[in-house]
């Protein structure tokens, strides 16, 4: 990688969070543990030098690998020269039409794998879950701190509304810690792979927008309690579903479970 980096005199790009992964026995972990198979079509997120791309191409059917950066086509290229199950958009992930691109592809399983540009992390997760493309497992890279908020514990400080979003949907593990250093160049955070299975058996909620919007909004001034940031909602219903949980309206939402929203908003 380094050699074609220095070939095309290739700069790297802080805005497009740009920390290539240089260490191969990270990079083939992360393919293991991801099981991706012959069945298996893979979306990848941010090619970069496309070193895990490679990795995936050899596993997978098929991968389908976005690419914001132009710059780093001649990289691709050469690298990718002799992959014929390979194909790079260069677009802007955000702005893609996945569930359009995917069409024309046989697949029994399709996952996403990727060492995801940091400072979009959410919103790309967000667009995976809310474009509807049937993601059976996603395995990602991203901050350390963000993968922790990922699998938070109830009550803990990490726990948050999007702590609650990503397991209302899967099953969610840290598969490894990376350190900086496996990075070029270096970024001055350290990282996790996540992985995320697609429960099996989803909650029984009545109405999801109310179910989101009620997170959200019981999340919305950390320290405040659910009175307060709930105060146009009806406070009677809810109360009631907390008093059967021994729990009342001073309550905080970090203290409450994905059950116990669900239960309060299906009262709703
Ligand atoms: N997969 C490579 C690796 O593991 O070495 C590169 C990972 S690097 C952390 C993230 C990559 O995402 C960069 O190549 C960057 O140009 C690309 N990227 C950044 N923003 C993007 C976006 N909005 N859509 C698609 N790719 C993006």
């Amino acid at each position: 990688m380094k050699e074609l980096i220095n070939k095309y005199d290739f700069k790297f790009k802080k805005k497009f969070g740009q920390n290539f992964l240089k260490d191969n026995n990270i990079l083939s972990n992360i393919v293991t543990k991801s099981e991706v198979d012959k069945d298996t079509l893979v979306i990848e997120i941010g090619v970069g030098a496309a070193s895990l791309t490679t990795l995936l191409s050899v596993s997978s059917k098929n991968v389908l690998a976005y690419e914001i950066d132009k710059e780093l086509k001649p990289i691709i290229d050469e690298t990718l020269k002799d992959k014929n199950n390979v194909e790079v958009k260069y677009q802007d992930f955000l702005d893609s039409n996945p569930k359009e691109d995917i069409k024309k592809y046989n697949y029994k399983k399709l996952y996403v794998v990727a060492n995801l540009p940091y400072y979009i992390t959410t919103p790309i997760i967000e667009k995976i879950i809310n474009d509807k493309l049937g993601v059976d497992k996603i395995v990602i890279m991203v901050q350390k701190e963000v993968g922790d908020r990922f699998n938070a514990k109830v009550g803990s400080k990490e726990y948050n509304s999007l702590t609650i979003f990503l397991n209302y949907y899967f099953e969610i593990n840290k598969l490894m810690n990376v350190s900086r250093n496996s990075f070029i160049p270096a970024p001055n955070v350290d990282s996790v792979v996540v992985e995320m299975k697609k429960r099996n058996k989803s909650y029984n909620v009545n109405n999801e927008e109310l179910f989101f919007k009620l997170v959200r909004d019981s999340f919305q001034y950390k320290r405040k309690n659910l009175r307060n940031n709930l105060k146009n909602y009806n406070l009677e219903n809810i109360e009631k579903i907390l008093k059967k949980i021994g729990k009342d309206l001073t309550v905080r939402a970090e203290s409450l479970t994905i059950e116990d929203f669900v239960e309060i908003s299906n009262s709703l």
